[in-house]
């Protein structure tokens, strides 16, 4: 039997983009696909000029590599914030879920990513140099690794550590809350934030 459309190309191109999102597989992506076109003055046209302005606009922020429609980012541009401690995370949605948690008013610098020898992954692949760049130009007290639990996690955190060993920096790591083996995305906003408050000395 040769498989047949159900819809028009359009459709069916929209369905599999929709399947390669995460947590979406392709019946999901069918299911979504459906609601949009139904809704399409509420939702289809929106989405499709919201996603329009973001192509047009993302980009990752000079100072700290998150993703933003501006650079330097809300974030780095935001007086509000304690700009003498950053928070260093592997990933912007690292980023994403300690702002949920809300336990600091703080910078972050994403590095995006861990060391991982194994997948040639090394120090000039990730945003090591533009930390140390940071904290050279001074008024940096305490730098956080809120990295992954995980063994290329504590990896990075010791190589981090090590860089700023020259420079007058309290370096410290999360501490309690966070199961080895863990990924901060998914975690929850209590135990998040009770990790950032027990963080040690690194
Ligand atoms: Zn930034």
């Amino acid at each position: 039997m040769t498989s047949r459309s159900i819809a028009g190309p359009e459709i069916e191109r929209l369905i599999q983009l929709l399947a390669k999102l995460p947590g979406l597989g392709p019946r999901s992506a069918r299911r979504a696909a459906l609601h949009l076109i139904k809704k399409k003055d509420q939702l289809l046209v929106p989405l499709a000029e919201a996603m329009g302005v973001a192509v047009a606009n993302v980009g990752l922020c000079s100072v700290c590599g998150t993703v933003d429609t501006k650079d330097p980012c809300t974030i780095c541009s935001d007086p509000r914030r304690d700009a003498s401690t950053i928070v260093v995370v592997e990933d912007v949605a690292d980023l994403w879920a300690l702002e949920r948690a809300a336990a600091l008013n703080c910078r972050y610098h994403v590095l995006g990513g861990t060391l991982s020898p194994l997948d040639g992954i090394g120090p000039d692949d990730l945003n090591i140099a533009g930390l140390v760049d940071r904290v050279s130009q001074g008024g940096v007290s305490e730098v956080i690794l809120a990295v992954n639990a995980t063994v290329e996690g504590q990896t990075t955190a010791h190589f981090v550590t090590d860089r700023l060993a020259g420079f007058d920096v309290k370096v410290t790591r999360l501490a309690h809350g966070v199961p080895v083996g863990g990924e901060l995305d998914y975690l929850d906003e209590g135990t998040l934030a009770q990790a950032l408050k027990a963080r040690t000395a690194f």
